[in-house]
C-alpha cells in the first residue's frame, strides 16, 4: 500500500487508484459511480477540499461540545504581517472556533508605522469582526526575550495588557498571573540545538506555583515534522498540564498551508461545556483538549490523553456486518469514519480475517471479510493517534 508521502508524490489516476486495494471499496464505487481523479483526490476530505479549506468536522464527547482553536498567532501589532480583523476573517475560513491574536510585548517592528501603540489595540479592532463572525476572542499576549527563544510564554485572558511590560521574564509572568491569565510555555523547542525541546529551571519554579497550566506540543514553527515535540506532550503527563497545538503563524496561513492536500495549521480541540469565552477558559484550566496536526507529507494527527482519544475514536469508528446474523464465509463489512481525515489502523482479528493495516477514509467504505463461526470483533491499534510519547491507540471493537 502507498504511504500518503508517496500517495501524494505519485499524483496520478493510476497511483491513486492503486491505493486503493481490491478488497475495500469507498461507498462511490460500491454505488457503482465510476471512479476518477478528482472524485479520488477529494478521499482525504470528504467535504471536498479545492483551494479553500473546509472546517473539520470532529464529534462532540458526551457533554461537551468539541472546539476548535489556535492559542498562538501575531498580527501587524508585533512581527507578523497580517492585520488583526485579517487573521479573524483567516480562521473562520479554517474553521476555528476559538482564536488568540498574541503578539509579542517586545517585538513591535512596525511601531514607528502603526499609529495606536497600546498593546491592546490588536484585540480591539479584532474583537467586532470576531464578534460577526462568531469566533470567540481571547484576550492575550506572548511573553517574549530575544534569547533564549524557548523561553516564551503565552498569557491568555489578560485583562490589563500594559501591566505586562516589564523588564524581567518572570516579572511579566507574575503581572499576568496577578490578572489570573492562563500561561502556558511555547515552542519549548525552538531556538534549540537540532529543535530539541529543552527544560528550564524557570519553568519548574512556575510549575511549583501553580502558574504555568499548559505547553505548546505542537507549534508550527519549522512547517516539518519538528514541529510535534513527543518530548512535550510527556512533560505535559507528567506534570498534568494542557496540551496545546497551535500555528505560530505569522504570515498569512494560506502561503503556508496547501489545502487541496488536506494540510491544515495545528489545532487544539477544546472540550467545552459551553461555547464562550468562559467555556474555553473552563476547559484549558481543566485539561480537556487535544491537538489536530498534520505531520506534513504524511499523516493527520490527533494528539491527546487516552479518554479524550479514545471517546472521539469510538464515536467517531465504527464497524458493522451487512448481513446480520452471518457468521461464517465470506461477508461484508461497512466501516464508517466521521472523522475528517484517513484513518490509518493497524487490525487484529478474533473470529474474522482482515488485513493487517487498513486506510479508512472520511465516510463509508466496505471491506470483504473471512468469517470463522465465532463472535468476530478487531482490535484496533489507531496509528494516527498518539496518547503518549511512542504510543497509540488500542481499541476494541465487536463485529455486530
Ligand atoms: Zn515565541
Ligand atoms: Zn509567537
Amino acid at each position: 500500500m502507498l504511504s500518503r508521502r508517496n500517495f501524494l508524490k505519485t499524483g496520478s489516476l493510476a497511483g491513486l487508484a492503486a491505493s486503493v486495494p481490491g478488497w475495500m471499496t469507498n461507498e462511490a464505487q460500491a454505488d457503482g459511480t465510476p471512479f476518477n481523479a478528482d472524485e479520488l483526490a477529494r478521499i482525504p476530505r470528504a467535504a471536498g477540499r479545492g483551494v479553500m479549506p473546509v472546517k473539520p468536522k470532529f464529534p462532540n464527547i458526551g457533554a461537551f461540545t468539541t472546539l476548535l482553536g489556535d492559542f498562538h498567532q501575531h498580527t501587524v501589532f508585533s512581527d507578523g504581517d497580517l492585520r488583526p480583523t485579517a487573521r479573524v476573517v483567516e480562521a473562520k475560513k479554517e474553521g476555528l472556533d476559538v482564536i488568540c491574536l498574541s503578539d509579542h510585548i517586545e517585538v513591535r517592528p512596525f511601531k514607528n508605522e502603526i499609529a495606536h501603540l497600546e498593546l491592546r489595540r490588536g484585540f480591539e479592532l479584532a474583537s467586532p469582526r470576531a464578534q460577526a463572525e462568531n469566533i470567540i476572542l481571547v484576550p492575550g499576549l506572548e511573553i517574549t526575550r530575544a534569547e533564549p527563544y524557548a523561553k516564551h510564554l503565552n498569557a491568555l485572558f489578560l485583562t490589563d495588557f500594559d501591566a505586562l511590560i516589564q523588564e524581567k521574564l518572570m516579572d511579566a509572568v507574575y503581572a499576568a498571573a496577578k490578572q489570573d491569565a492562563f500561561i502556558f510555555w511555547n515552542h519549548p523547542a525552538w531556538g534549540q540545538k537540532e529543535l530539541k525541546s529543552t527544560w528550564y529551571p524557570e519553568m519548574d519554579v512556575l510549575l511549583r506555583e501553580g502558574i504555568l497550566k499548559g505547553f505548546e506540543v505542537v507549534n508550527g514553527f519549522e512547517g516539518d515534522a519538528r514541529d510535534y515535540q513527543p518530548d512535550v506532550m510527556q512533560w505535559c503527563q507528567r506534570y498534568n498540564v494542557t496540551m496545546f497545538g497551535n500555528s505560530d503563524c505569522h504570515t498569512a496561513t494560506a502561503y503556508m498551508t496547501n489545502w487541496s492536500l488536506g494540510e491544515h495549521r495545528p489545532m487544539t480541540l477544546l472540550f467545552v461545556k459551553e461555547r464562550s469565552l468562559e467555556g474555553v477558559r473552563e476547559a484549558l484550566n481543566e485539561g480537556r483538549t487535544a491537538v489536530y496536526y498534520y505531520l506534513p507529507g504524511v499523516r493527520d494527527l490527533l494528539i491527546g490523553n487516552e479518554v479524550w482519544l479514545k471517546a472521539i475514536f469510538e464515536k467517531a469508528f465504527s464497524l458493522k456486518l451487512m448481513d446480520e446474523g452471518v457468521r461464517k464465509g465470506t461477508a461484508t463489512v461497512v466501516c464508517k469514519n466521521d472523522l475528517p481525515f484517513i484513518l490509518d489502523l493497524k487490525a487484529a482479528g478474533n473470529g474474522v480475517k482482515l488485513p493487517e493495516t487498513l486506510r479508512i477514509p472520511p465516510g463509508t467504505t466496505r471491506l470483504q471479510v473471512e468469517l470463522d463461526g465465532s463472535i468476530p470483533s478487531v482490535t484496533f491499534e489507531v496509528l494516527n493517534f498518539d496518547i503518549a510519547k511512542g504510543r497509540k491507540l488500542n481499541c476494541q471493537i465487536a463485529l455486530k
